[in-house]
């Protein structure tokens, strides 16, 4: 698929920057998005970009240069730096930002992000940095900005999105792309994500994601979303339904005539799919003595 070419840096709206973190790459895409907000002196950064030890392509001399430059034309530091989520192509450049001797950061900046658990969270370099974790709905405000903090999980245990209320802007993180579909780790709490943003109690108006370009019609994405995964689902049960199956022979089913470089990830979606029917009673295992593990509709179904 040929990504759309974005910006260094886009100035998305009165209250929204976007900065491109520099990290292009099979997961990054054009590289990760990360969005400066506000109007005052102290404004936010949400995410942070890579650690050139995980993605030796991250050019984080040049990312720190393009920041410091819009910084610097608009008068402004970094005060808070909210996080979507620990992967690294997220959280990996937060020790670079608040150390560049550009002095990108305010003197007490805050770093936030929800817990994933505690191992996980120590594992982070800059865990001893955080200022507090996030919590679900809080308010978090800037200067000419207000944004509510949501609990969206599904693509990663600790992940937050961010609804910025005087646009109608929702910040998706890795829940919502721009362009290509999302990483799932937990389908049940993806979908359930899904729909917080479908009940959100004030209208999405655009999305800005994790990675890839403005999304123009959020509430539509966000229902695009919600179908594309709901049509997945049911087409694996309409193949249970005729016979057991093992999920080499759902993915042959299912994503018929797929390049062969696609089928891993394709395998892993129809294992967060089983997942998810087996949480929910609809789908079980065959017999655990029988390799490969076939799935079938759970006898309580029939
Ligand atoms: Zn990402």
């Amino acid at each position: 698929m040929n990504l759309t070419a974005l910006e260094n840096v886009s100035v998305l709206s009165s209250r929204v920057i976007r900065i491109l973190a520099q990290n292009p790459g099979v997961g990054p895409l054009q590289g990760t998005n990360t969005y400066l907000i506000g109007t005052g002196a102290n404004r936010i950064l949400i995410d942070s970009g890579d650690h050139p030890n995980v993605n030796p392509a991250a050019n984080i001399e040049k990312y720190h240069q393009l920041l410091n430059e819009k910084l610097t034309s608009v008068n402004c530091k970094i005060d808070t730096l909210l996080l979507t989520h620990w992967h690294s192509d997220h959280t990996g450049g937060v020790e670079g930002i608040i150390k560049s001797s550009l002095g990108l950061v305010s003197h007490n900046v805050n770093i936030r992000k929800f817990r994933c658990g505690k191992a996980e969270d120590e594992r982070l370099p800059f865990h001893n940095s955080y200022t507090s974790h996030l919590v679900d709905r809080e308010v978090i405000e800037t200067e000419g900005a207000t944004l509510r903090v949501l609990y969206t999980p599904g693509h990663a245990t600790d992940h937050a999105s961010f609804y910025l209320e005087e646009d109608g802007i929702l910040f998706t993180g890795d829940c919502i792309l721009g362009e290509t579909s999302a990483l799932v780790e937990n389908l049940t709490d993806y979908m359930k994500t899904l729909n917080i943003y479908k009940t959100l109690d004030k209208p999405v108006k655009k999305i800005f994601p994790g990675h890839g370009p403005v999304v123009e019609n959020g509430a539509a994405k966000v229902e695009e979303y919600i179908q594309h995964r709901m049509k997945r689902e049911n087409q694996i049960l309409e193949c249970l339904k005729k016979e057991p199956m093992s999920t080499d022979e759902l993915l042959a089913s299912v994503y018929a005539g797929l390049n062969d470089k696609l089928k891993p990830l394709a395998l892993k979606n129809i294992d967060v799919h089983l997942e998810k029917l087996i949480d929910e009673n609809i789908v079980e295992v065959l017999s655990r003595t029988e390799q490969p593990l076939k799935y079938k509709i759970a006898d309580c179904r029939l």
